[in-house]
């Protein structure tokens, strides 16, 4: 394949209006899929998205084989390591997630002390528990949520176009769909927990995606969206180069009032939000901006070791704060269905 993708002109679907922006137009940095994609900005709500747009029965030629999320490998489960950290990690799970399952009343104060310390990481990567523990991840590529999920208690299935990765996703669930997620023959409020971790920004009708998703889940359910953040200080420090971008793959760049805005529209509210920033996200960006300024050396050299090394330091220091100003690289919300069935 040596030509660009073809492509179709489609207006807001946040809010239908057809006038736009341009803001920025990059070829493909990750995996060279031919072409010039260009980003605009919705002249109503200030939506950010992918026009003209890669026609959907293209879309799968935007991904290689190789696809990382395809093919991620054993799932990192918090229940691993030594016995201590063990019983740290399933205290800090019923502490902060709501895992009674795991409550044992006989820990002792130091294990309480470690598991303080690893709540805040554990929310990342383990859903909090909700109902009966039905638990659906939308866009599961190989299978890696499906498999903290499932080492955690839950009963798992899961959604994947990519047919390699939901042979992976089997090892998890006979309940897999691979396909469509409009077409998942779920039928609503069969779940507690849906997740869609970096998937809504691939998909060419989020508002439907998240519509249906909260369809799906049952009363007192919690959907969990994630999505690179393009409202964010990566975003604004390195415009066109910014790693989130990943064109032509993604066709919508949320902030989090135009995810909120679709959300919205989707008949949910969010709940709560949070921010992501690792180093990186910004390394990466910084090489891209670099090269596109022709400085190819110094790009060079910033990926190099030593100085990768120091960048990476000097960044792990500032990420805090950049959490705190809630101006991350990735936006992660909780979001609930607004009528109660
Ligand atoms: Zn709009």
């Amino acid at each position: 394949m040596t030509s660009a993708l073809p492509t179709v002109e489609a207006p807001c679907f946040v809010c239908g209006e057809d006038r736009a922006d341009r803001v920025w137009a990059t070829p493909d940095r990750a995996f060279a899929v031919p072409g010039l994609y260009t980003v605009v900005r919705c002249r109503r709500c200030g939506f950010l998205y992918q026009r003209p747009r890669v026609r959907d029965e293209h879309l799968a030629a935007c991904y290689p084989d190789h696809y990382p999320r395809h093919q991620e490998p054993s799932p990192r489960t918090p229940l691993k390591g030594s016995r201590g950290r063990q019983r740290a990690a399933r205290w800090a799970l019923a502490q902060g997630l709501g895992y009674e399952a795991f409550r044992d009343p006989r820990v002792s104060l130091l294990t309480k002390l470690r598991a303080r310390r690893l709540v805040r990481r554990i929310r990342w990567s383990c859903p909090p528990w909700i109902g009966a523990g039905r638990y659906l991840d939308v866009g599961c590529g190989s299978g890696g949520s499906l498999g903290v999920a499932r080492a955690l208690g839950w009963r798992v299935a899961g959604i994947e176009m990519d047919d390699a990765a939901a042979t992976l996703a089997r090892r998890f669930t006979d309940e897999l769909h691979v396909g469509d997620i409009l077409t998942a023959p779920f039928v609503p409020g069969r779940f507690d927990v849906v997740t869609a971790f970096h998937v809504l920004e691939h998909v060419p009708d989020p508002v439907a995606v998240a519509r249906r998703m909260l369809e799906w889940l049952a009363p007192g359910g919690l959907l969990i969206v994630e999505v690179p953040n393009a409202g964010g200080w990566g975003a604004r420090l390195f415009g066109g180069a910014w790693a989130g971008l990943e064109l032509p793959r993604h066709l919508s760049h949320f902030t989090p009032a135009t995810l909120e805005a679709v959300i919205e529209k989707a008949g949910g509210r969010v709940v709560w939000a949070w921010h992501q920033a690792k180093p990186r996200t910004y390394l990466w960006s910084l090489s891209a901006w670099l090269r596109d300024r022709g400085h190819d050396r110094l790009a060079t050299l910033a990926e190099r070791r030593p100085v990768y090394g120091v960048l990476k330091l000097g960044l792990e220091i500032v990420m805090p704060l950049v959490r705190l100003a809630r101006h991350g690289e990735a936006i992660r919300i909780g979001a609930v269905p607004n009528r109660p069935r």
